[in-house]
This record gives structure tokens, sequence and C-alpha cells, in this order.
């Protein structure tokens, strides 16, 4: 029969593994009590360890589900927390310092929350249990606690306080019983007394006959029935034992012995009293143990659910094929090179084009904008502005040398940017990009480490070609990088291209100047700054100082929109202006190519 806990525990922990944690909820013991009613010595006690958080400030934030293994066997005492990782902790003062940290990862405006932490403590002297620490009590809430929080701890403890779960309520000696919250509260839930065991701490500060009578106390009868207790470490060992080092359990005992024994009337063999700490250990296995049982059938019977439930899954999804690890792996593999298939077939000379081209169109409107649309513009106003005010467009003599320059500059800047490492580095992007999409849509999207494995061997075999690519594009191009013809038709489809382009880049500043006139609270206000800033740029306002904070009762940050909004502004201008040249007669033919620099550069990076 002793050996049912621990099955039982061990089923918790395989479904928990295998993601199912909710499918069993395990009968455990909850712990509850005032704060300082002595709730941590006594878990303390049972484990033989100080590992619970300490401190003035209410540190027990969260529930703790607390899983002691016996490992017979084993010499070895540690605790691990399964949702970190952590490993085996040996030494109990570092698990103290974890649980500190994660209850005071609650915010004190929270102050508790329901989120469990999950500790498992291994060792040969703990007895097979699953315990759940829950925040103490508080009768007056702190001033620099929120009001509900004795609410909020007391709604805590009934959410777990349920059944089949069995109540540990602790309740100090020297505090009248019908003043003990635990009771209270487990009364609530467990009227007659059912499930409930009484542990009565703090023994040794009231007199033997006193406590005596606590545990026969008639008023409160619980069938499980009382166990007094002196559980703290004994002040004057303290200071000999290192913290976190040893087992306290036997220090505990010896105390707790010289106490009861100095007392045979009260609490000897004879006295139909309950004591001591091993009394209590050995009362909660059996209790434990018998409640497991009570609960096997329903256990059973959401194991027998749980396993319906999956096997019918199985059968719609696999059609009650014969499924082992190799063959889901086979499939799963399958069917990814399927999706890969698909992708390569989808993915071919016109996308990477595409693709290329969207890229190449934001590089020939930067150098544009570097070369030709470098100069001020030194008159804003909402009238078309002259041509020849404008910045540094090319307007004169098709014959001039000046504009030849210029346009052969601009275009060696563009075939010589480095085509071969930018095309092959939008490719490898997109690619990889596709793989890891795949992968999501894929079987493997849940198994983290087939999902690395595969990620890796993607970028491996990108970074491996990388180098060699870009050199085969970049020799490629070379016949263009020279000597560039363009037909008639090629003219015409960049002229409409080059367009799109700026048509779509006057979209984009039309967006920017809206984020700008929301970001400064309005088209007036934006108007305001605006003006000043055009003001202050053509000399016709002087500004005192730097000219940048506080000028003109505009803030350092609205002059600094202001004249991202003029800079806007004259680079719409500059696009309605060019827009209107690459429509006129004169870009309508190559020979003109000096006039239009748009469109033949748009013609150089689409070959
Ligand atoms: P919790 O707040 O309910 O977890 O209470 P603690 O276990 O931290 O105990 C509160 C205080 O009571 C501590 O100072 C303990 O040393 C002390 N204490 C706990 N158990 C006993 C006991 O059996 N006898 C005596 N004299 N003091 C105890």
């Amino acid at each position: 029969m002793m050996v049912l806990t621990k099955k039982m525990i061990e089923i918790r922990g395989i479904l928990q593994t295998v993601g199912q944690s909710n499918a069993l909820t395990l009968p455990s013991i909850v712990v509850i009590g005032s704060q300082s009613s002595g709730k941590s010595s006594v878990l303390e006690a049972i484990v033989g360890h100080e590992f619970l958080p300490k401190g003035a400030n209410m540190v027990t934030r969260r529930p703790i589900e607390l899983t002691l293994v016996n490992t017979p066997d084993a010499q070895a005492e540690y605790g691990e927390f399964p949702a970190l990782g952590l490993g085996k902790i040996t030494d109990f003062s570092s698990i103290q310092r974890t649980l500190t940290e994660l209850n005071l990862a609650v915010p004190d405006s929270e102050c508790v929350s329901d989120d469990p932490i999950q500790l498992t403590i291994s060792s040969p002297h703990v007895p097979d249990l699953s315990l759940i620490d829950l925040p103490g009590y508080i009768q007056v809430v702190g001033h620099d606690q929120p009001v509900e929080l004795k609410q909020k701890i007391a709604d805590l403890c009934d959410k777990y306080i349920q059944p089949p779960n069995v109540i540990l309520a602790i309740s100090a000696a020297d505090v009248d019983l019908a003043n003990s919250t635990a009771l209270r509260s487990s009364r609530r839930v467990d009227p007659r007394g059912e499930r409930t065991i009484g542990v009565i701490t703090k023994m040794d500060l009231v007199d033997a006959t006193r406590g005596a009578s606590i545990l026969k106390d008639p008023r409160y009868p619980l069938r499980l029935g009382y166990v007094g207790v002196v559980s703290r470490v004994p002040p004057q060992s303290t200071s000999l034992f290192k913290k976190g080092s040893g087992n306290i359990s036997s220090l505990i005992s010896r105390n707790e012995s010289a106490f009861f024994n100095a007392h045979p009337l009260e609490f000897g063999p004879q006295s139909g009293v309950a004591v001591s700490t091993t009394t209590l250990r050995t009362k909660l296995m059996h209790v434990l143990e018998q409640t497991m049982a009570a609960s096997l059938q329903s256990t059973s019977d959401a194991i027998h659910q749980e396993l319906e439930e999956a096997t019918y899954e199985f059968k719609v999804q696999y059609n009650d094929r014969p499924l082992s690890a190799e063959s889901y792996l086979a499939e799963s593999l399958d069917g990814f090179k399927h999706a890969f298939k698909e992708f390569t077939e989808s993915f071919g000379r016109p996308q990477v084009h595409e693709m290329l081209k969207e890229e190449l169109d934001q590089r020939v409107l930067d150098l544009l904008a570097q070369r030709y649309w470098n100069k001020p513009i030194t008159t804003l106003s909402t009238a078309p502005p002259e041509p020849d005010s404008l910045a540094d467009l090319p307007k004169a003599d098709p014959e001039s040398l000046y504009w030849h320059r210029k346009l052969d500059a601009s275009t060696s800047a563009l075939t010589k940017l480095g085509i071969g490492r930018l095309a092959t580095t939008v490719v490898a992007n997109a690619i990889q990009a596709n793989v890891d999409r795949l992968i999501s849509h894929s079987t493997f999207a849940s198994h983290p480490f087939a999902r690395q494995a595969i990620t890796e061997a993607a970028s491996g075999i990108l970074n491996e070609r990388f180098y060699s690519t870009s050199d085969q594009v970049e020799n490629c191009i070379k016949p263009y990088k020279f000597e560039i013809d363009v037909e008639d038709g090629e003219w015409a489809r960049g002229r409409e291209h080059a367009a799109r382009v700026l048509k779509n880049e006057l979209h984009a500043v039309d967006d920017a100047v809206k984020n700008v006139e929301k970001a400064v609270g309005g088209k007036k206000k934006l108007r305001d700054v605006v003006g000043f800033v055009d003001k202050t740029r053509k000399g016709e306002i002087v500004v005192e100082g730097d000219g940048r904070s506080g000028a003109g009762g505009f803030s350092s940050d609205l002059l600094q929109k202001g004249k991202e909004a003029l800079f806007l502004s004259d680079r719409a201008t500059l696009l309605n202006l060019r827009l209107r040249a690459l429509k006129s007669p004169q870009c309508a033919t190559k020979v003109n190519k000096y006039h239009c620099p748009e469109i033949f550069l748009d013609v150089v990076s689409t070959k």
C-alpha cells in the first residue's frame, strides 16, 4: 500500500513531461495558517532542511507545490525546479534564495499570485508526499500593502482547500483556537472535519496541561485529529550549524522529545494525544496514501478518458496506421520536403527579379537624391516652383559635358555598388525566411530540436555558398558595367516603372508628413512651426544663439520636427516636379537620357 503515493507522483511527473499536467490532479496536502503560526517551521521539519523564504515582508506570494520523493538507496539530498531547468540543487540555502526571488518577482501591487512554483525535493530522509504551501493568512493589512490583500490571500487559499485535497491547518498553541483562521477556513469547506489535520505548533510556549487540553479540544473535532509539535530548530543549535549544510530533523526531534518527555502525564503514551513532528510525518503519509487510494477510481477514469481522447485523435490524424518514432520522423520529413519542393517551384527567376528590383529601386532613389536632387530648394511656396529655382536638376543643353559626366558617374555607382553581394544577401534572407515559415507550418513546429537542426542546416548551406554565388553574380553583370545600350522598348518600360517608383515614394513622404503632424499635435501647429523654420532658413528671421532651443517660442523638439517636415515638403515638391518631367515628351525617347536620369538608371538597374 505504501508505494501508491510514489507511483501516483511518478505518473503525475510523466504526464507533466508530456505536457498533460492538467489531465490529472492528484490529491495533495494543502498547508494553511496565519502568518507566524509556525507553518514554515513545520514544513521544514518534515523536509529536514531550512529552505523556505523568510523575511519581515510577506515573502510567500505564490503557492509552492512541493513534491517530496523518497530515494531510499541514494545518499544525496537535492531540490529541483522542473520549470526552471536549473538541475539538481544540493545547497538548500540556494533553494531558499531561488524561492525568495520567485516570490519577490510578484510585484508589490499584486502581492499574491496564483501561479504556483513547482519544487521537488529528493532525499532518503523524506517521505513520499505532495504538499502545497500557501501564503499565510493576515489579520491586519500593513500600511504599504493593498487593502484587498487579506481577501486575495483568503481567495487563493480557498481555491486550494477544495476536495479531494487534505487540509493541514496550522494553529499556534499560544493563540486561542477560536481565533485560528486556518481552522475557520477549513471548517467552511470541510464542515464535518473529514479531511483536515490540525497541527498545533509552539507547544513549548504554553504550559503542558493547557497544551494537552488544546489537543483534546472538543469544540473543534477533527476525524484525522490534532498533532502537537515543537518544530523550530532550537536556538542554541543554530550557531553550531552552518545554514543549508545539513539535515535538521534530528536536532528538532531531539529538542521536541526532550520537551514532551518532560511531561509524560500530559503527552505520554497513556495521555491519548498525538505529539511530535515524527508522528505528524507518519500521519501525513498514511492520510495521503488513503486519499490517493480513495481517488484511485476517479484518477483511473481520468487517465482512461485521456487515453481514449488521444486514441481518437490518433485515429483521426493517422487513420490507425502503425506509428513508431522512425515512421513519425520519416513522415514529418516527407511532409517538409514536399512543402519545400512547392516553395522552390514558386520561388523562381521572376520572384527573385522582383525582389532585387525593389531593392535596387531604393538604391536608385538614393543615388538620385545624392547626385541630382541634393541642393536645397530656396523657395518654398504652395505654387508650383520654377524649375530654375530648384535643385541640381538636368535642364540645360543635353550636349553639355557636365550632365554627361553626372549620368556616367551615377550609372557607374549603380553598377559597381556590389550587386553580387546585395543580390545574394536579398535572396539568401528570403530563402531563410521561407524555411522558417515552412518549419512553423510543419510537424517540426512543436519539436524545438528538430526545428533548430533544420534552421541551422539551411543557414549552413546558405553561408557556405554565399561568397561563390556573390562572385558569380558579380561576373554575370560585368558586360553591363561599361557599355550600356538601351533599346526603345526598355526605355518605355523604364519610364513607366520609374514613374511608379516616384509615385510610391511620394506616398511614403505623405505618410511621413502625417506622422510628423500627429507627433506635433495637428496640421495647424505644424504649419506654424514650419513657417517659422522656413523664415529662419531664408534669413527673414534672425534667431539669437544657436537658433535651436526655445526659438520663436517653440521647443527644440518642435523645431526639429519642423525641420523634418520642411525636408519632407521639399522632397515632395521635387518628386512632383520630376514626375512631371518624366511624363513630358522630352523624356519619351532615350535620346534625351541626360534629361531623365531616373529612367536611364531604372533601365540600368533592370539590366
Ligand atoms: P510562518 O510565518 O507561519 O511560516 O511561521 P514561522 O515558521 O516562520 O515561525 C514564526 C516564528 O515562530 C519564528 O520565529 C519561529 O522560530 C517561531 N516558531 C515556530 N515554531 C515554533 C515552536 O514550535 N516553538 C517556538 N517557541 N517557536 C516557534
